[in-house]
């Protein structure tokens, strides 16, 4: 009796080596993928951290922990350039990127960019710059002026890229017209207000279809981004690059190591 429990404790143990070898093998075969953080809010904007929130601590922090650790970060079009010409990417390449386009995007991480000289992409919501919008929140949150998008462009570290028009979940558009003025319209229209290309999109609430994709695309959008990874999604199409979310979480900074490691969507893809 007793034998026979010993074996298949051994039978067991083999079992479950053999299967851990076979996820190493899977996940960590080819090298560390280029990796693009999502941030929204960096601090509380209404006095509590919410999901979608890093306080700014933590993200100076984080940006600590990137430069003490090496790590290159590049500009979402460099990245996306990158992919184009097929180039493999270097392990520790990160790109760092903002929805929504909070005032906090100025007056808490800028001057943390600008200390560390690491450059950024903001999504803004074209129709609400400047004022009191609730976005993806339950309370309206004030929204970056076109002062302040101005002044953190000029920088040369900060590049902004469309979130929309107004925030709008395109798979929930079925009007043609409406979705081309979330689309191609905000694009338009920022680029006269900025006075330069808007070559970057995302997607509010990681939300598309196949025509909005193919739509972003022929607005002439470099590169679009969307929110998580899902199973089976290609991790190199331009149009709907994969992101890490930054958020309350992410002041472990053994998860925040995680994350950046290269390997964290593969780790929550397989286990999706
Ligand atoms: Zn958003």
């Amino acid at each position: 009796m007793k034998k026979n429990i010993l074996r298949v404790g051994v039978y067991l143990f083999v079992f479950i080596f053999v299967a851990f070898i076979v996820w190493c093998r899977h996940i960590f075969s080819g090298g560390p993928d280029a990796v693009i953080l999502m941030y929204h809010s960096v601090g509380a904007p209404h006095g509590e951290l919410t999901s979608l929130d890093v306080s700014a601590r933590d993200f100076e922090r984080q940006m600590d922990f990137l430069s003490r650790h090496g790590f290159r970060v590049v500009r979402l079009t460099e990245l996306a350039a990158m992919l184009r010409r097929g180039e493999k990417i270097a392990p520790r390449t990160v790109v760092i990127t903002f929805d929504d386009g909070y005032e906090n995007n100025y007056t808490e991480a800028f001057p943390v960019l600008k200390k560390y000289g690491f450059p950024a992409t903001i999504f803004v919501v074209g129709s609400h710059l400047g004022e009191e919008y609730p976005v993806a929140r339950r309370v309206p949150t004030r929204l970056l002026t076109l002062a302040q998008i101005k002044e953190m462009e000029g920088s040369g570290l900060v590049d902004i890229g469309s979130h929309t028009w107004t925030h709008s979940y395109l798979p929930g558009i079925s009007d043609p017209q409406a979705l081309r003025n979330e689309i191609l319209g905000s694009k338009v229209k920022l680029e006269a207000a900025l006075g330069r290309p808007v070559v970057s999109f995302c997607y509010p609430l990681g939300g598309y279809t196949r025509a909005a994709r193919k739509m972003v695309q022929e607005a002439g959008y470099r590169v679009a981004v969307g929110i998580n990874s899902k199973k089976g999604r290609p991790a190199d199409d331009l149009y709907t690059l994969k992101r890490i979310k930054v958020a309350k979480k992410s002041r472990h900074m053994g998860i925040f190591f995680v994350q950046v490691s290269g390997y964290y969507l593969r780790m929550k893809e397989s286990s999706s």
